[in-house]
């Protein structure tokens, strides 16, 4: 059995043990959170670059 690393959510810091953080995220998050986060993301990632 090989030991897989324990994956934490990034939306709720939950630590996934057992499960893909694919499903937690399908199963456990609207999809209007994941895109919050992916826009909060996206707009941090872009204020660093325009500076
Ligand atoms: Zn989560």
């Amino acid at each position: 059995m090989a030991t897989r690393t324990p994956v934490e959510c990034p939306l709720c810091r939950e630590v996934l043990t057992g499960r893909s953080l694919e499903e937690h995220l399908v199963d456990g998050h609207t999809k209007r959170k994941l895109a919050k986060f992916v826009v909060s993301e996206t707009e941090a990632m872009n204020d660093g670059k325009t500076s």
